[in-house]
């Protein structure tokens, strides 16, 4: 922490703030310089004592601000864990290197869709498939999900082609309902419930955490601490769009940008939403050509087998010819930019 001190500080301010360092346990470093002085707390701060020493020294006369050199986050910090994290679980390894596609249609409607849909994303190479049983609507009166029952014919569906299953939990009874589900999802509109998260972190399953679309950054890797400290390592972080400047074409406007900043922050595996980020099938393969190439270990696709009648999200979804396509298209841009001589 580095505490900057205003122009022309009497040397009783500067006493006051290397006093409320030392009677906290700390050492001060005072840093004189042209016309302004800071102070560095040279030794590590507890966690729990971060905000309230930082509140307490911009409260003190003639301090102008403080500013944290460590991260807020702990856990999901590569500060403090250098090696990326990767998630292996029932076979399924993310964040080694292979692009691991997640898809399925954005609702589970009916077991037919399901079946077909199953196919199509395990011939396009997906080891996860999505299911939404517990939809998040804007209006009411659109369509909810079919609960229990969807939960049901997602997992029924998946088994029968090997795959294994992602559900998105919207609060906590959700999440007891999901017991036979692989890798539970938190939306972008429940980034901050934090009891939400914490219940997901519990269940000791890996949740890919959905970036909510005003978030930042930080916001987005405190979120993921919440689940971090409930001892479940396995969180894999997802950005799916941010609100736009232009809805006209697409839905939410993809940061591409956020998949090395949050490599670079954090150890954790970053994927991609293109779907909910483009809102029109045609432009999700090159999103998500675009997510690959940035470094993203993996996707989450809206795969639909009759994208024209889907009760949700329709607009978005690809049909499974198209998913075909962009499964090998990825993989190959994949190779190569993993390649010697790249990145
Ligand atoms: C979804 O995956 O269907 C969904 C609702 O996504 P998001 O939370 O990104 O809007
Ligand atoms: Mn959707």
């Amino acid at each position: 922490m580095i505490i900057a001190m205003s122009a022309g500080a009497a040397q009783a301010d500067i006493a006051a703030v290397t006093d409320v360092i030392s009677e906290a346990g700390l050492n001060a470093v005072v840093l004189p310089g042209g016309d302004r002085v800071a102070i560095g707390i040279a030794s590590a701060i507890p966690h729990d004592m971060r905000e309230p020493l930082a509140e307490r020294l911009s409260s003190l006369p003639a301090v102008d601000h403080v500013t944290h050199v460590s991260r807020p986050y702990k856990l999901a910090s590569r500060e403090f864990h250098s090696a990326d994290t990767v998630i292996e679980h029932k076979g399924v390894t993310i964040g080694a290197g292979e692009v691991v596609i997640f898809a399925g249609p954005c609702a589970v409607e009916s077991p037919e869709q399901m079946a077909a849909a199953a196919k199509a994303v395990k011939a396009g190479g997906a080891r996860v498939m999505r299911g939404g049983a517990f939809k998040p609507r804007t209006s009411p009166y659109s369509f909810q999900g079919l609960g229990e029952e969807g939960v049901r014919l997602l997992v029924e569906a998946a088994r029968a082609e090997g795959l294994l299953t992602i559900c998105e939990v919207l609060d906590e009874n959700d999440v007891g309902l999901c017991e036979e589900i692989d890798f539970l999802q938190i939306g972008a509109r429940n980034m901050q419930n934090y009891r939400l998260l914490t219940a997901a972190g519990k269940t000791g399953k890996p949740v890919l955490l959905k970036r909510g679309p005003s978030a930042t950054i930080d916001e987005w890797l405190l979120s993921a601490e919440y689940i971090l400290c409930q001892d479940n390592p396995n969180v894999i972080l997802c950005e799916r769009g941010m609100h736009p400047i232009d809805r006209t074409y697409t839905r939410y406007t993809l940061d591409v940008s956020a998949v090395p900043v949050a490599k670079h922050l954090s150890h954790l595996p970053v994927f991609i939403d293109p779907s909910h980020a483009a809102g029109d099938w045609k432009y999700v393969s090159a999103l998500a050509r675009a997510g690959v190439a940035a470094g993203a270990d993996g996707l989450i696709i809206e795969v639909h087998p009759d994208p024209a009648h889907a009760r949700c999200d329709g607009p978005q979804a690809l049909k499974p010819e198209v998913f075909m396509r962009l499964a090998r298209e990825v993989q190959r841009i994949a190779g190569a930019v993993r390649s010697p001589g790249y990145g």
